[in-house]
């Protein structure tokens, strides 16, 4: 009998253990549920509207889900549609894969003004990712201060300072071109508690800065370092290209361009100013001390009207699963968290890495199911669509995601790649129009 696994998330991780399942010439059968009608996870929904290089790893991960042994069950939530302590009874393995979706605080006074975003919550906006679509950010301000430098920061203030054309080949969706265009924004504050050796962005996200139509990189020379410092030799090559990076910045004018990105190390903020909504953000100097900032008892203020932190994300606890309250991921030990139970990816080990960085996450808990599990003694898919039939879940197939697709693509004006559904109603009605459509026919 083959081996059923059972992967929720349908992200990099869940693609990635999937793949290395498959390579490993074990007998096995894939169900990969997605509480989304679309698959793809934070490609689709998290890297940037205008990075669309970067989303083509999705058609690679659409072979996989093609393969006989895989079967896609999008819209089907574990938590809401199936508990996970059914799904262990069904499968022989359950790979949690569902990443770490829940901004991080900043953790000030005034983090509850109107005006305060996280960046998982406004990456998901302009993403048009259902849970965000509603979000409705206030952008009728001149200013915007971001905090966190790394390439999420980077992602949302080029988003924002980028002209029309710009964007043209993305697949922002309507609604937020709509809200971007008309901010009167000129002013977007990129800022760093550590400096910039400390910066986590990469290079060609930080160069890119440099190349935008409307926009210039303001840094100020005195905060650049003379160099790098002591740094393992790969450290070491990306933060000199970073450095060098931004002392070009430094030496350059205002370029008669409209919009400027102020890089800002060394600001820790202390306080969201403002009544109800935010007009300002009040900041500490810092000094590093031993790779920490500490504060230096100097305190300066931007005004801005809106402030968006980009410090990072966390998971969720998960019904039925083990959770490390400290870092928050599911307790695990090498992706194994009990007796045919694993994860993978952002759940497993923290929001650190590229795509790529979960393939190897992938491979080991595929080779830990491959040695836990000679062969499979519980019936999965069968077992799973019976279940479902029960409870009447409309669940979306691999088969149905491509008609989504397909709908997206042929909706869009090029060269704009495609024009999302931003609800998950206005996935499924695409289906149910096609079905319509073939029963009158
Ligand atoms: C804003 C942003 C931009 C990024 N840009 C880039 C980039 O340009 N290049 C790059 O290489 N990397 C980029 N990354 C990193 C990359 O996206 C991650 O490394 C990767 O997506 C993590 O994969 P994952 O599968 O662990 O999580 P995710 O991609 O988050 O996938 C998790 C999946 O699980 C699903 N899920 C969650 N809960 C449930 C549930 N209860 N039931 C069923 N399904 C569930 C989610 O809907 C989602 O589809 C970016 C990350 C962010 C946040």
């Amino acid at each position: 009998m083959p081996v059923s696994v059972a992967i929720v998330g349908s992200g990099p991780a869940g693609f990635y253990t999937a793949d290395a399942l498959l390579k490993s010439d074990a007998d096995v059968r894939i169900d990969i549920i997605e509480r989304l009608p679309t698959p793809f996870g934070l490609i689709r929904d998290g890297v940037a509207p205008d990075h669309q290089t970067t989303k083509k790893i999705s058609a690679k991960f659409g072979h996989t889900a093609l393969r006989d042994e895989v079967r896609f069950y999008g819209n089907v939530k574990v938590g809401r549609d199936v508990g996970l302590a059914e799904l262990r009874r069904i499968y022989d393995a359950v790979v949690l894969c569902v990443g770490a979706p829940l901004d991080r605080a900043l953790h000030i006074p005034g983090e509850d003004k109107s005006g305060v975003y996280g960046s998982a919550a406004f990456v998901g906006w302009y993403n048009g990712h259902p849970d965000f679509r509603d979000l409705d950010p206030d952008l009728n301000t001149s200013a915007v201060a971001v905090v966190g430098v790394g390439n999420v920061a980077i992602d949302v203030a080029r988003v924002l300072v980028k002209t029309k054309a710009e964007m043209a080949a993305s697949d922002l969706p309507e609604y937020a071109d709509r809200v971007i265009r008309a901010s009167p924004l000129t002013d977007v504050h990129v800022l760093g508690r550590r400096g910039p050796v400390e910066a986590k962005f990469t290079n060609v996200e930080l160069r890119e800065m440099g190349r935008l139509e409307d926009c210039v990189p303001v840094v100020d020379p005195a905060q650049l370092p003379d160099g790098v410092g002591d740094l393992p030799d790969r450290d070491l090559r990306l933060k000199e290209k970073n450095l060098a990076t931004l002392r070009e910045f430094a030496g350059r004018g205002s370029e008669d361009k409209a919009k400027r990105v102020h890089f800002q190390f060394y600001a820790a903020p202390v306080e969201i100013l403002g009544g109800d909504r935010v007009e300002g953000l009040r900041l500490e100097r810092t000094r590093i001390d031993g790779g920490r900032a500490v504060g230096s008892g100097e305190f300066f203020t931007i005004e801005c009207g809106v402030v968006i932190a980009a410090i990072g994300y966390r998971a969720g606890p998960i019904e039925g699963a083990p959770f490390d309250a400290d870092r928050h991921i599911v307790s695990n030990a090498d992706g194994r968290i009990d007796e045919g139970l694993y994860a993978a990816g952002w759940i497993m080990r923290g929001p650190t890495g590229v795509i790529s960085s979960n393939r190897a996450d992938g491979v080991t808990v595929a080779e830990r199911i491959r040695a836990d599990f000679p062969q499979g003694i519980k019936p999965g898919r069968e077992a799973f669509d019976t279940l479902l039939g029960e409870r009447a879940v409309r669940h979306v197939s691999y088969a149905e995601w491509q008609k989504i697709d397909a709908a997206e693509v042929g909706n869009a004006t090029p060269p704009a790649p495609r024009r999302k559904f931003v609800t998950i109603k206005e996935m499924l009605a695409v289906l149910d129009d096609t079905a319509a459509r073939r029963s009158v026919g």
